[in-house]
């Protein structure tokens, strides 16, 4: 049993879906960092994930706000770290206050401040498919006790992008 899934989404509305499918499985505390080109579909993603996690507000991408919070069934902060080379600038964001709140975070780009995030995390690392404007294939990646615990679920909630 591996810990990374490989999916491929054929249009935006299925990766809102992935994310979506994702969202009940993610408990407060976790980080889902996010990898990948701009459009690859980081923040299409958090969408789909957010409104399932019961955000009614639209979700906006925080690439200028740099960081993002919505309340659903549980807080939810949402961080694009793209414009913040540095570790620093990403602790001075009050990073690792947002780590302490107990809500879920998602964060692009997040393999920037790989060194900040808990050991325990999920990654998805998302790209474009040369041939295809509307495809993504996505790799999403476990680490950590709490993900291998849950990896059968998470196979079962993606099977249907599975590829
Ligand atoms: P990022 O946050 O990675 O920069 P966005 O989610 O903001 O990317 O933008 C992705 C763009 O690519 C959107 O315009 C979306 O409509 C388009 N797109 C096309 N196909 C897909 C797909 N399969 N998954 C996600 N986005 C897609
Ligand atoms: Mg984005």
């Amino acid at each position: 049993m591996g810990t990374t899934i490989e999916l491929v989404t054929e249009h935006p509305e299925a990766t809102t879906a992935v994310g979506a499918a994702l969202a009940p499985l993610l408990r407060p505390g976790d980080v889902v960092s996010l990898t990948g080109d701009l459009g690859a579909g980081k923040t299409t993603f958090v969408q789909g994930a957010a409104r399932q996690l019961g955000v009614a507000e639209p979700v906006l991408s925080p690439t200028f706000t740099l960081v993002r919070e919505y309340r659903g069934s549980v807080p939810i902060y949402h961080l694009d770290v793209y414009r913040l080379g540095r570790v620093q600038d990403v602790i001075d964001l009050g990073f690792e206050e947002i780590l302490d709140q107990g809500g879920v975070v998602f964060i692009e780009w997040g393999d920037a401040v790989e060194a900040l995030l808990p050991e325990s995390n999920l990654q998805v690392e998302m790209t474009m498919v040369d041939d295809d404007d509307a495809k993504r294939s996505l790799a999403v990646t476990g680490r950590g006790r709490t993900w291998v615990e849950r990896w059968e679920v998470v196979e079962g909630a993606l099977d249907p992008w599975r590829v």
